[in-house]
């Protein structure tokens, strides 16, 4: 199950906060306090050492959201819907719907997030040297520092040429633009970004087993993400090429098995998870979905208290922003599935229930049209 919570909107777009970017928080707060600012100005206290680290771990958050606002900003000039800014464990995700239209605004976006991350270099560089100059305070001299610092890596970071990377972006979206290929350009730099995966998957174990633990394992873990990453962008771009063109209705289960959200949990136990064969079932009011209740959901209560519980009081509600309509395309169903993590989505006509697509329709239909070649 996701963990997500809002935080805020901004110019519209909401910003979710993944439950992951607390640890992250407290991680980074830690290291700096404890590592990098005592080694790089010894005379301060420890107490100044955990404001520098702690305000320094937020700017770097604001700094990776500013990096994500600007791609969704111009996503969102280019009619591409942005879901909404996740920020978690490795850094941000602005959530596109679609992929970008045409190799101009592919650019355009991805050129975006690297920019905007160039720019606060450039004026967390232009503050420190008015502090050093007018306010020679060394905290905060450190703090802006530090800003200049990020900021710079998120840039070259972000520019280096593999798919989902912003360069590899660019790179797709010039390659796209020269042939035309937008599949084979993905191909190209999925394949790079794979290998870039790799590469830094192997150093970081390598930085571990030469003594710099916490370095090597970061490494190591951004590799494995930008690796899976990768893999999964051209396998979703294959099986999206197969699934383009056919409607949500044609694929999805009609004939669901919902449960009302005023019985308690013993019903619920025997006359749907003990006669059927679903590890979940739609939560309906009036035919209006609320979300859905799985097995784990009703494990959450003690077995003792299921004949007072009702079903509304452990649904998990979240489906309901993953909901898709009859006459969508398949794939959006797809890139639903794989963004909510439940393996199923929601059909909504009008607002009332008319199915359900899960990963097994999805499935069923990718294995036909390959094996018939259709
Ligand atoms: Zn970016």
């Amino acid at each position: 199950m996701i963990k997500k919570i809002e935080i805020a909107k901004i110019f519209g777009i909401p910003i979710k906060l993944d439950l992951s970017w607390f640890i992250i928080l407290a991680f980074i707060t830690w290291t700096l306090a404890t590592g990098y600012f005592p080694s790089k100005y010894p005379e301060l206290d420890k107490s100044t050492y955990l404001i520098m680290g702690l305000l320094s771990a937020l700017l770097l958050f604001v700094s990776v959201l500013l990096h994500e606002l600007s791609h969704s900003l111009v996503a969102r000039r280019h009619n591409i819907p942005i879901r909404g800014i996740t920020l978690f464990i490795f850094g941000g995700i602005a959530e596109m719907e679609q992929e970008p239209p045409t190799p101009r605004s592919e650019i355009l976006m991805a050129a975006a997030g690297p920019l905007c991350s160039g720019i606060l270099a450039f004026l967390f560089l232009l503050l420190g040297n008015l502090c050093t100059n007018f306010l020679p305070y060394a905290p905060i001299i450190g703090v802006l520092q530090y800003c200049l610092f990020i900021n710079t890596a998120l840039m070259i970071f972000n520019l280096l040429p593999g798919f989902p990377l912003d360069g590899g972006r660019m790179l797709r979206a010039a390659i796209w633009n020269s042939t035309g290929d937008l599949k084979k350009a993905t191909y190209t730099t999925s394949r790079i970004g794979s290998s870039m995966g790799l590469f830094f998957i192997i150093f970081g174990f390598f930085q571990i087993f030469t003594g710099n633990f916490i370095g090597g394992l970061w490494l190591a873990l951004i590799g494995m993400f930008i690796k899976s990453a990768a893999d999964s962008s051209y396998q979703q771009l294959v099986s999206g090429n197969v699934l383009q063109g056919i409607k949500i209705s044609e694929i999805m289960t009609r004939d669901l098995i919902t449960v009302n959200d005023s019985i308690t949990l013993d019903r619920l136990v025997d006359d749907y998870f003990l006669k059927h064969r679903y590890n979940s079932y739609p939560v309906v009011s009036d035919g209006t979905l609320l979300g859905i209740v799985s097995i784990h959901n009703v494990k959450q209560i003690p077995r003792e208290e299921w004949k007072e519980v009702d079903v509304r009081k452990v649904l998990d509600a979240s489906i309901i922003d993953f909901c898709v309509n009859p006459d969508d395309d398949a794939t959006l169903a797809m890139s639903r599935m794989i963004k909510n993590g439940l393996g199923r989505v929601p059909v909504l006509d009008s607002g009332k229930l008319v199915g359900i697509v899960s990963n097994k329709d999805i499935m069923q239909i990718l294995k036909h049209k390959i094996d018939l070649k259709v």
